[in-house]
């Protein structure tokens, strides 16, 4: 049973043997940030408990939202094209978020993206850690500023040192690149496909390390 004596970290919400449906069952009742109140549902990682890349982006988004699975949306598909176009199976990798609940305000009838503030993060971080200690991937890559700055630290710029491997505790090979979110929000179309193109060399880059 998931114990629930305190709030402000997951970690008061683990349950007692760690793994991959342990956790997720788990997550699924956390309240340690008032993010709960606002998804609705959390939105834990998805992929097979031995997967040899682990992806990690900020949070889920309105649709993962609403189907309670990560990168299933706009930018999911983006993300799950890219995957294809640099030749690495999907089904193979693991995807998450550093946040698991969708943080959002009203704009008419729109839910808007709301970035996570760093207690969220704080309060959400066992969740990965725990991703990551059970499926101990080869890779992991940041998806966007959020998770390269949960991971990787506050001074981490992907804007400098995207699609670079570094050096890290976190597993073997540890690399940062764009949210595929943010090519959505391309001022325009030749941008988009330019920031696309860079996304899938990014990806690319795995391949040399993949066994
Ligand atoms: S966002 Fe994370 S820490 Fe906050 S309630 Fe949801 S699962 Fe728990």
């Amino acid at each position: 049973m998931p114990r629930k004596s305190s709030a402000g970290s997951a970690s008061n919400f683990f349950p007692d043997k760690l793994s991959l449906p342990s956790l997720r069952a788990a997550a699924a009742d956390c309240q340690a940030c008032d993010l709960w109140k606002r998804g609705t549902q959390t939105v834990f990682g998805a992929g097979p408990s031995r997967a040899v890349v682990m992806f990690v982006g900020e949070q889920p988004g309105n649709e993962e939202d609403l189907k309670g699975k990560p990168f299933v949306g706009p930018a999911g598909r983006l993300f799950a094209d890219a995957l294809a176009q640099a030749g690495i199976d999907r089904s193979q990798t693991y995807v998450t978020n550093v946040v698991k609940h969708f943080k959002w305000e009203p704009r008419g009838k729109r839910r808007i993206h709301k970035k996570p503030n760093a207690e969220e993060i704080s309060a959400c971080r066992p969740w990965l850690e725990a991703e990551i200690r059970v499926v101990k991937p080869n890779v992991i890559v940041a998806l966007g500023a959020t998770a390269a700055q949960a991971l990787l630290g506050p001074k981490f710029r992907v804007t400098k040192q995207r699609g670079e491997f570094l050096e890290s505790t976190l597993a073997p090979y540890v690399m940062a690149t764009v949210h595929p979110a943010s090519i959505l929000r391309a001022p325009d179309d030749a941008t988009r496909r330019l920031e696309q193109r860079r996304f899938v060399q990014d990806l690319k880059k795995l391949a040399r390390v993949l066994p």
